[in-house]
């Protein structure tokens, strides 16, 4: 168990940050010196000021990353894989740094941040091992009078928007698919947590990414620095993690230049629970669900659905786990809870929370923010919620469980499904026939059966419905980067043989 972190760790870590824009292989300042500063949650003091790009800057960055294009395409794969296998071992060696990092900038607890460090960094030596697997075909057509050679390209210049939950993961399953396929990259990350970009960037170009390959962009502005790119007809690629609601303008942007895009959107997880579940699992994985970055996921359990024969049992049970969690900075080792990200995002959680209660709802834990510096919210359980409450419909973002009960399994899918969104569902039973029905009838990209964690890089990750389109990871992942191109070639023996 490493020593937790000092002061003096926290001040020399963000003293040894680069603070500038990362373009075309080189540190600079935004063109008009403007700066943006980084919050700590739980505190709500400044950790750094870095520079914000503008408009110029972002075109800046798009200049380098079509520039580097076409050099960076024509490398052999296994260069390409070895830039990525040094990448995965280089942020492991660094996962102290980057762990404290995560938790100074986004708020979770330094247990969680050294998870997100496995997890990101896997998808590097994933897409490592990928990398030498992208082929293509050959075929006789069907009449035998030609051939069809179908080959992968490099889509090319890609435009990355991230959010700021899990602030090295979200980067690194874009980045990592992007380098393996041969594409050149502009990332803007989230306002709220930039300095992992930064710290990954560097890294980046210590282990030998060629300048104009990534290009990284912190700003205040976001729209006004990436919609001129997506406008640009130079960009071949937009893949965003990010809300629904800011996903469906980008897809209306987009649409002008027909630009391809992915989008990894927003959720509102079931996690539903039989009467003939294990119950000792189900709470397991409800807290995991549930309480995973502090409820800032978009795989959050949003909504708990228990079958009325355990539903006593296992809220009394999910109440005296939740009522144990510790609420702590992030850097205190026996923080199992941090803050929310900011105080817009608390506001919000205790707007759901005390209109859920006007609408009948009962508070059984929590359901106060924490008085006191930072953005902290207390572990929260509500039973009976209405259907129509707004806290079933919205993503709550916060540790916040709320429980509805269902008598039958119909009942319990039809509530799963009455959603616009369908990123993930968990659902715990015994039965694993009625387990197979439900991975048929649930409308989502990813179901857990009897877990509360899906994430993987090795498996595909997205939604259905409005919780997006396209996959990160898994084999299917590396698709996102590349197209098809067909070559017909005329019947080798059409002249007879030579
Ligand atoms: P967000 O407000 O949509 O922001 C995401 C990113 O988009 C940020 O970098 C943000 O920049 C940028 N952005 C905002 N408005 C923009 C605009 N007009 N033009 C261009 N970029 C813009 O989401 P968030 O609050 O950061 O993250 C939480 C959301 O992400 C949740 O809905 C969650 O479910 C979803 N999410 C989905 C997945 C998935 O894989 N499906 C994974 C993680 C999170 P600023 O930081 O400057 O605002």
């Amino acid at each position: 168990m490493t020593n937790p972190p000092t002061p003096a760790t926290e001040a020399a870590l963000l003293s040894s940050l680069p603070t500038g824009l990362y373009i075309g292989g080189a540190w600079r300042n935004a063109s008009d010196g403007g700066t943006l500063d980084v919050i700590d949650p739980s505190t709500g003091r400044t950790l750094l000021t870095i520079a914000s790009a503008t408009a110029d800057d972002g075109a800046a960055a798009l200049d380098a990353a079509v520039a580097a294009q076409q050099a960076w395409a024509k490398t052999a794969p296994r260069e390409r894989a070895e830039i990525l296998r040094r990448a995965f071992e280089a942020v492991t060696a660094r996962a102290d740094d980057f762990a404290l990092l995560m938790t100074l900038e986004m708020g979770k607890p330094l247990a969680e941040s050294r998870g997100e460090v496995a997890y990101g960094a896997e998808f590097l030596r994933w897409f490592s091992e990928e990398t030498a697997r992208i082929s293509g075909r050959f075929a006789m057509a069907p009449d035998g009078t030609s051939r069809l050679l179908v080959m992968k390209r490099p889509v090319g210049p890609s435009l990355f928007i991230t959010p700021w939950n899990f602030p090295l993961a979200m980067a690194t399953r874009k980045i990592a698919p992007a380098i393996a396929a041969g594409c050149t990259m502009v990332l803007k990350p989230a306002a709220l947590t930039p300095l992992t970009s930064l710290l990954f960037a560097q890294v980046l170009a210590d282990v030998g990414l060629p300048a104009g390959v990534l290009n990284v962009i912190p700003t205040a502005s976001a729209g006004a620095v990436t919609g001129p790119l997506i406008r640009d007809p130079r960009l071949r690629k937009l893949s965003f993690t990010g809300s629904t609601e800011v996903g469906r303008r980008l897809i209306a942007d987009a649409a002008q230049q027909v630009l391809r895009v992915s989008m990894e959107l927003g959720g509102n997880a079931p996690l539903i629970v039989f009467d003939d579940a294990d119950l000792d699992k189900a709470v397991d994985g409800a807290m995991l669900a549930k309480l995973r970055n502090g409820g800032e996921a978009c795989t959050a359990a949003n909504r708990i659905l228990v079958q009325e024969g355990v539903a006593k049992d296992f809220t009394a049970r999910l109440v005296e786990r939740m009522r144990a969690h510790t609420v702590a900075r992030g850097t205190d080792p026996s923080s199992k809870l941090g803050p929310l990200v900011d105080e817009g995002t608390r506001q919000k959680v205790h707007e759901l929370v005390t209109s859920a209660i006007a609408d009948g709802a009962t508070l059984a834990l929590g359901g106060h923010p924490i008085d006191g510096d930072g953005y902290f919210y207390e572990p929260t359980v509500l039973t009976g919620v209405p259907a129509h409450a707004g806290i079933l419909r919205e993503e709550i973002f916060g540790p916040v469980a709320p429980i509805v009960t269902f008598s039958t399994e119909a009942e319990a899918i039809r509530l799963a499904n009455d959603t616009p969104f369908g990123l993930v569902a968990y659902a715990f039973t015994r039965d694993l026939n009625r387990g197979l029905r439900l991975a048929e009838e649930l409308e989502v990209g990813m179901f857990g059966l009897n877990t509360g964690i899906v994430s993987n890089p090795a498996a595909p990750f997205g939604g259905v419905k409005q919780s997006g389109m396209g996959r990160e990871g898994g084999v299917e992942g590396i698709e996102e980067y590349l197209e098809t191109r067909y070559v017909g070639i005329a019947d080798p023996y059409a002249e007879g043989l030579g």
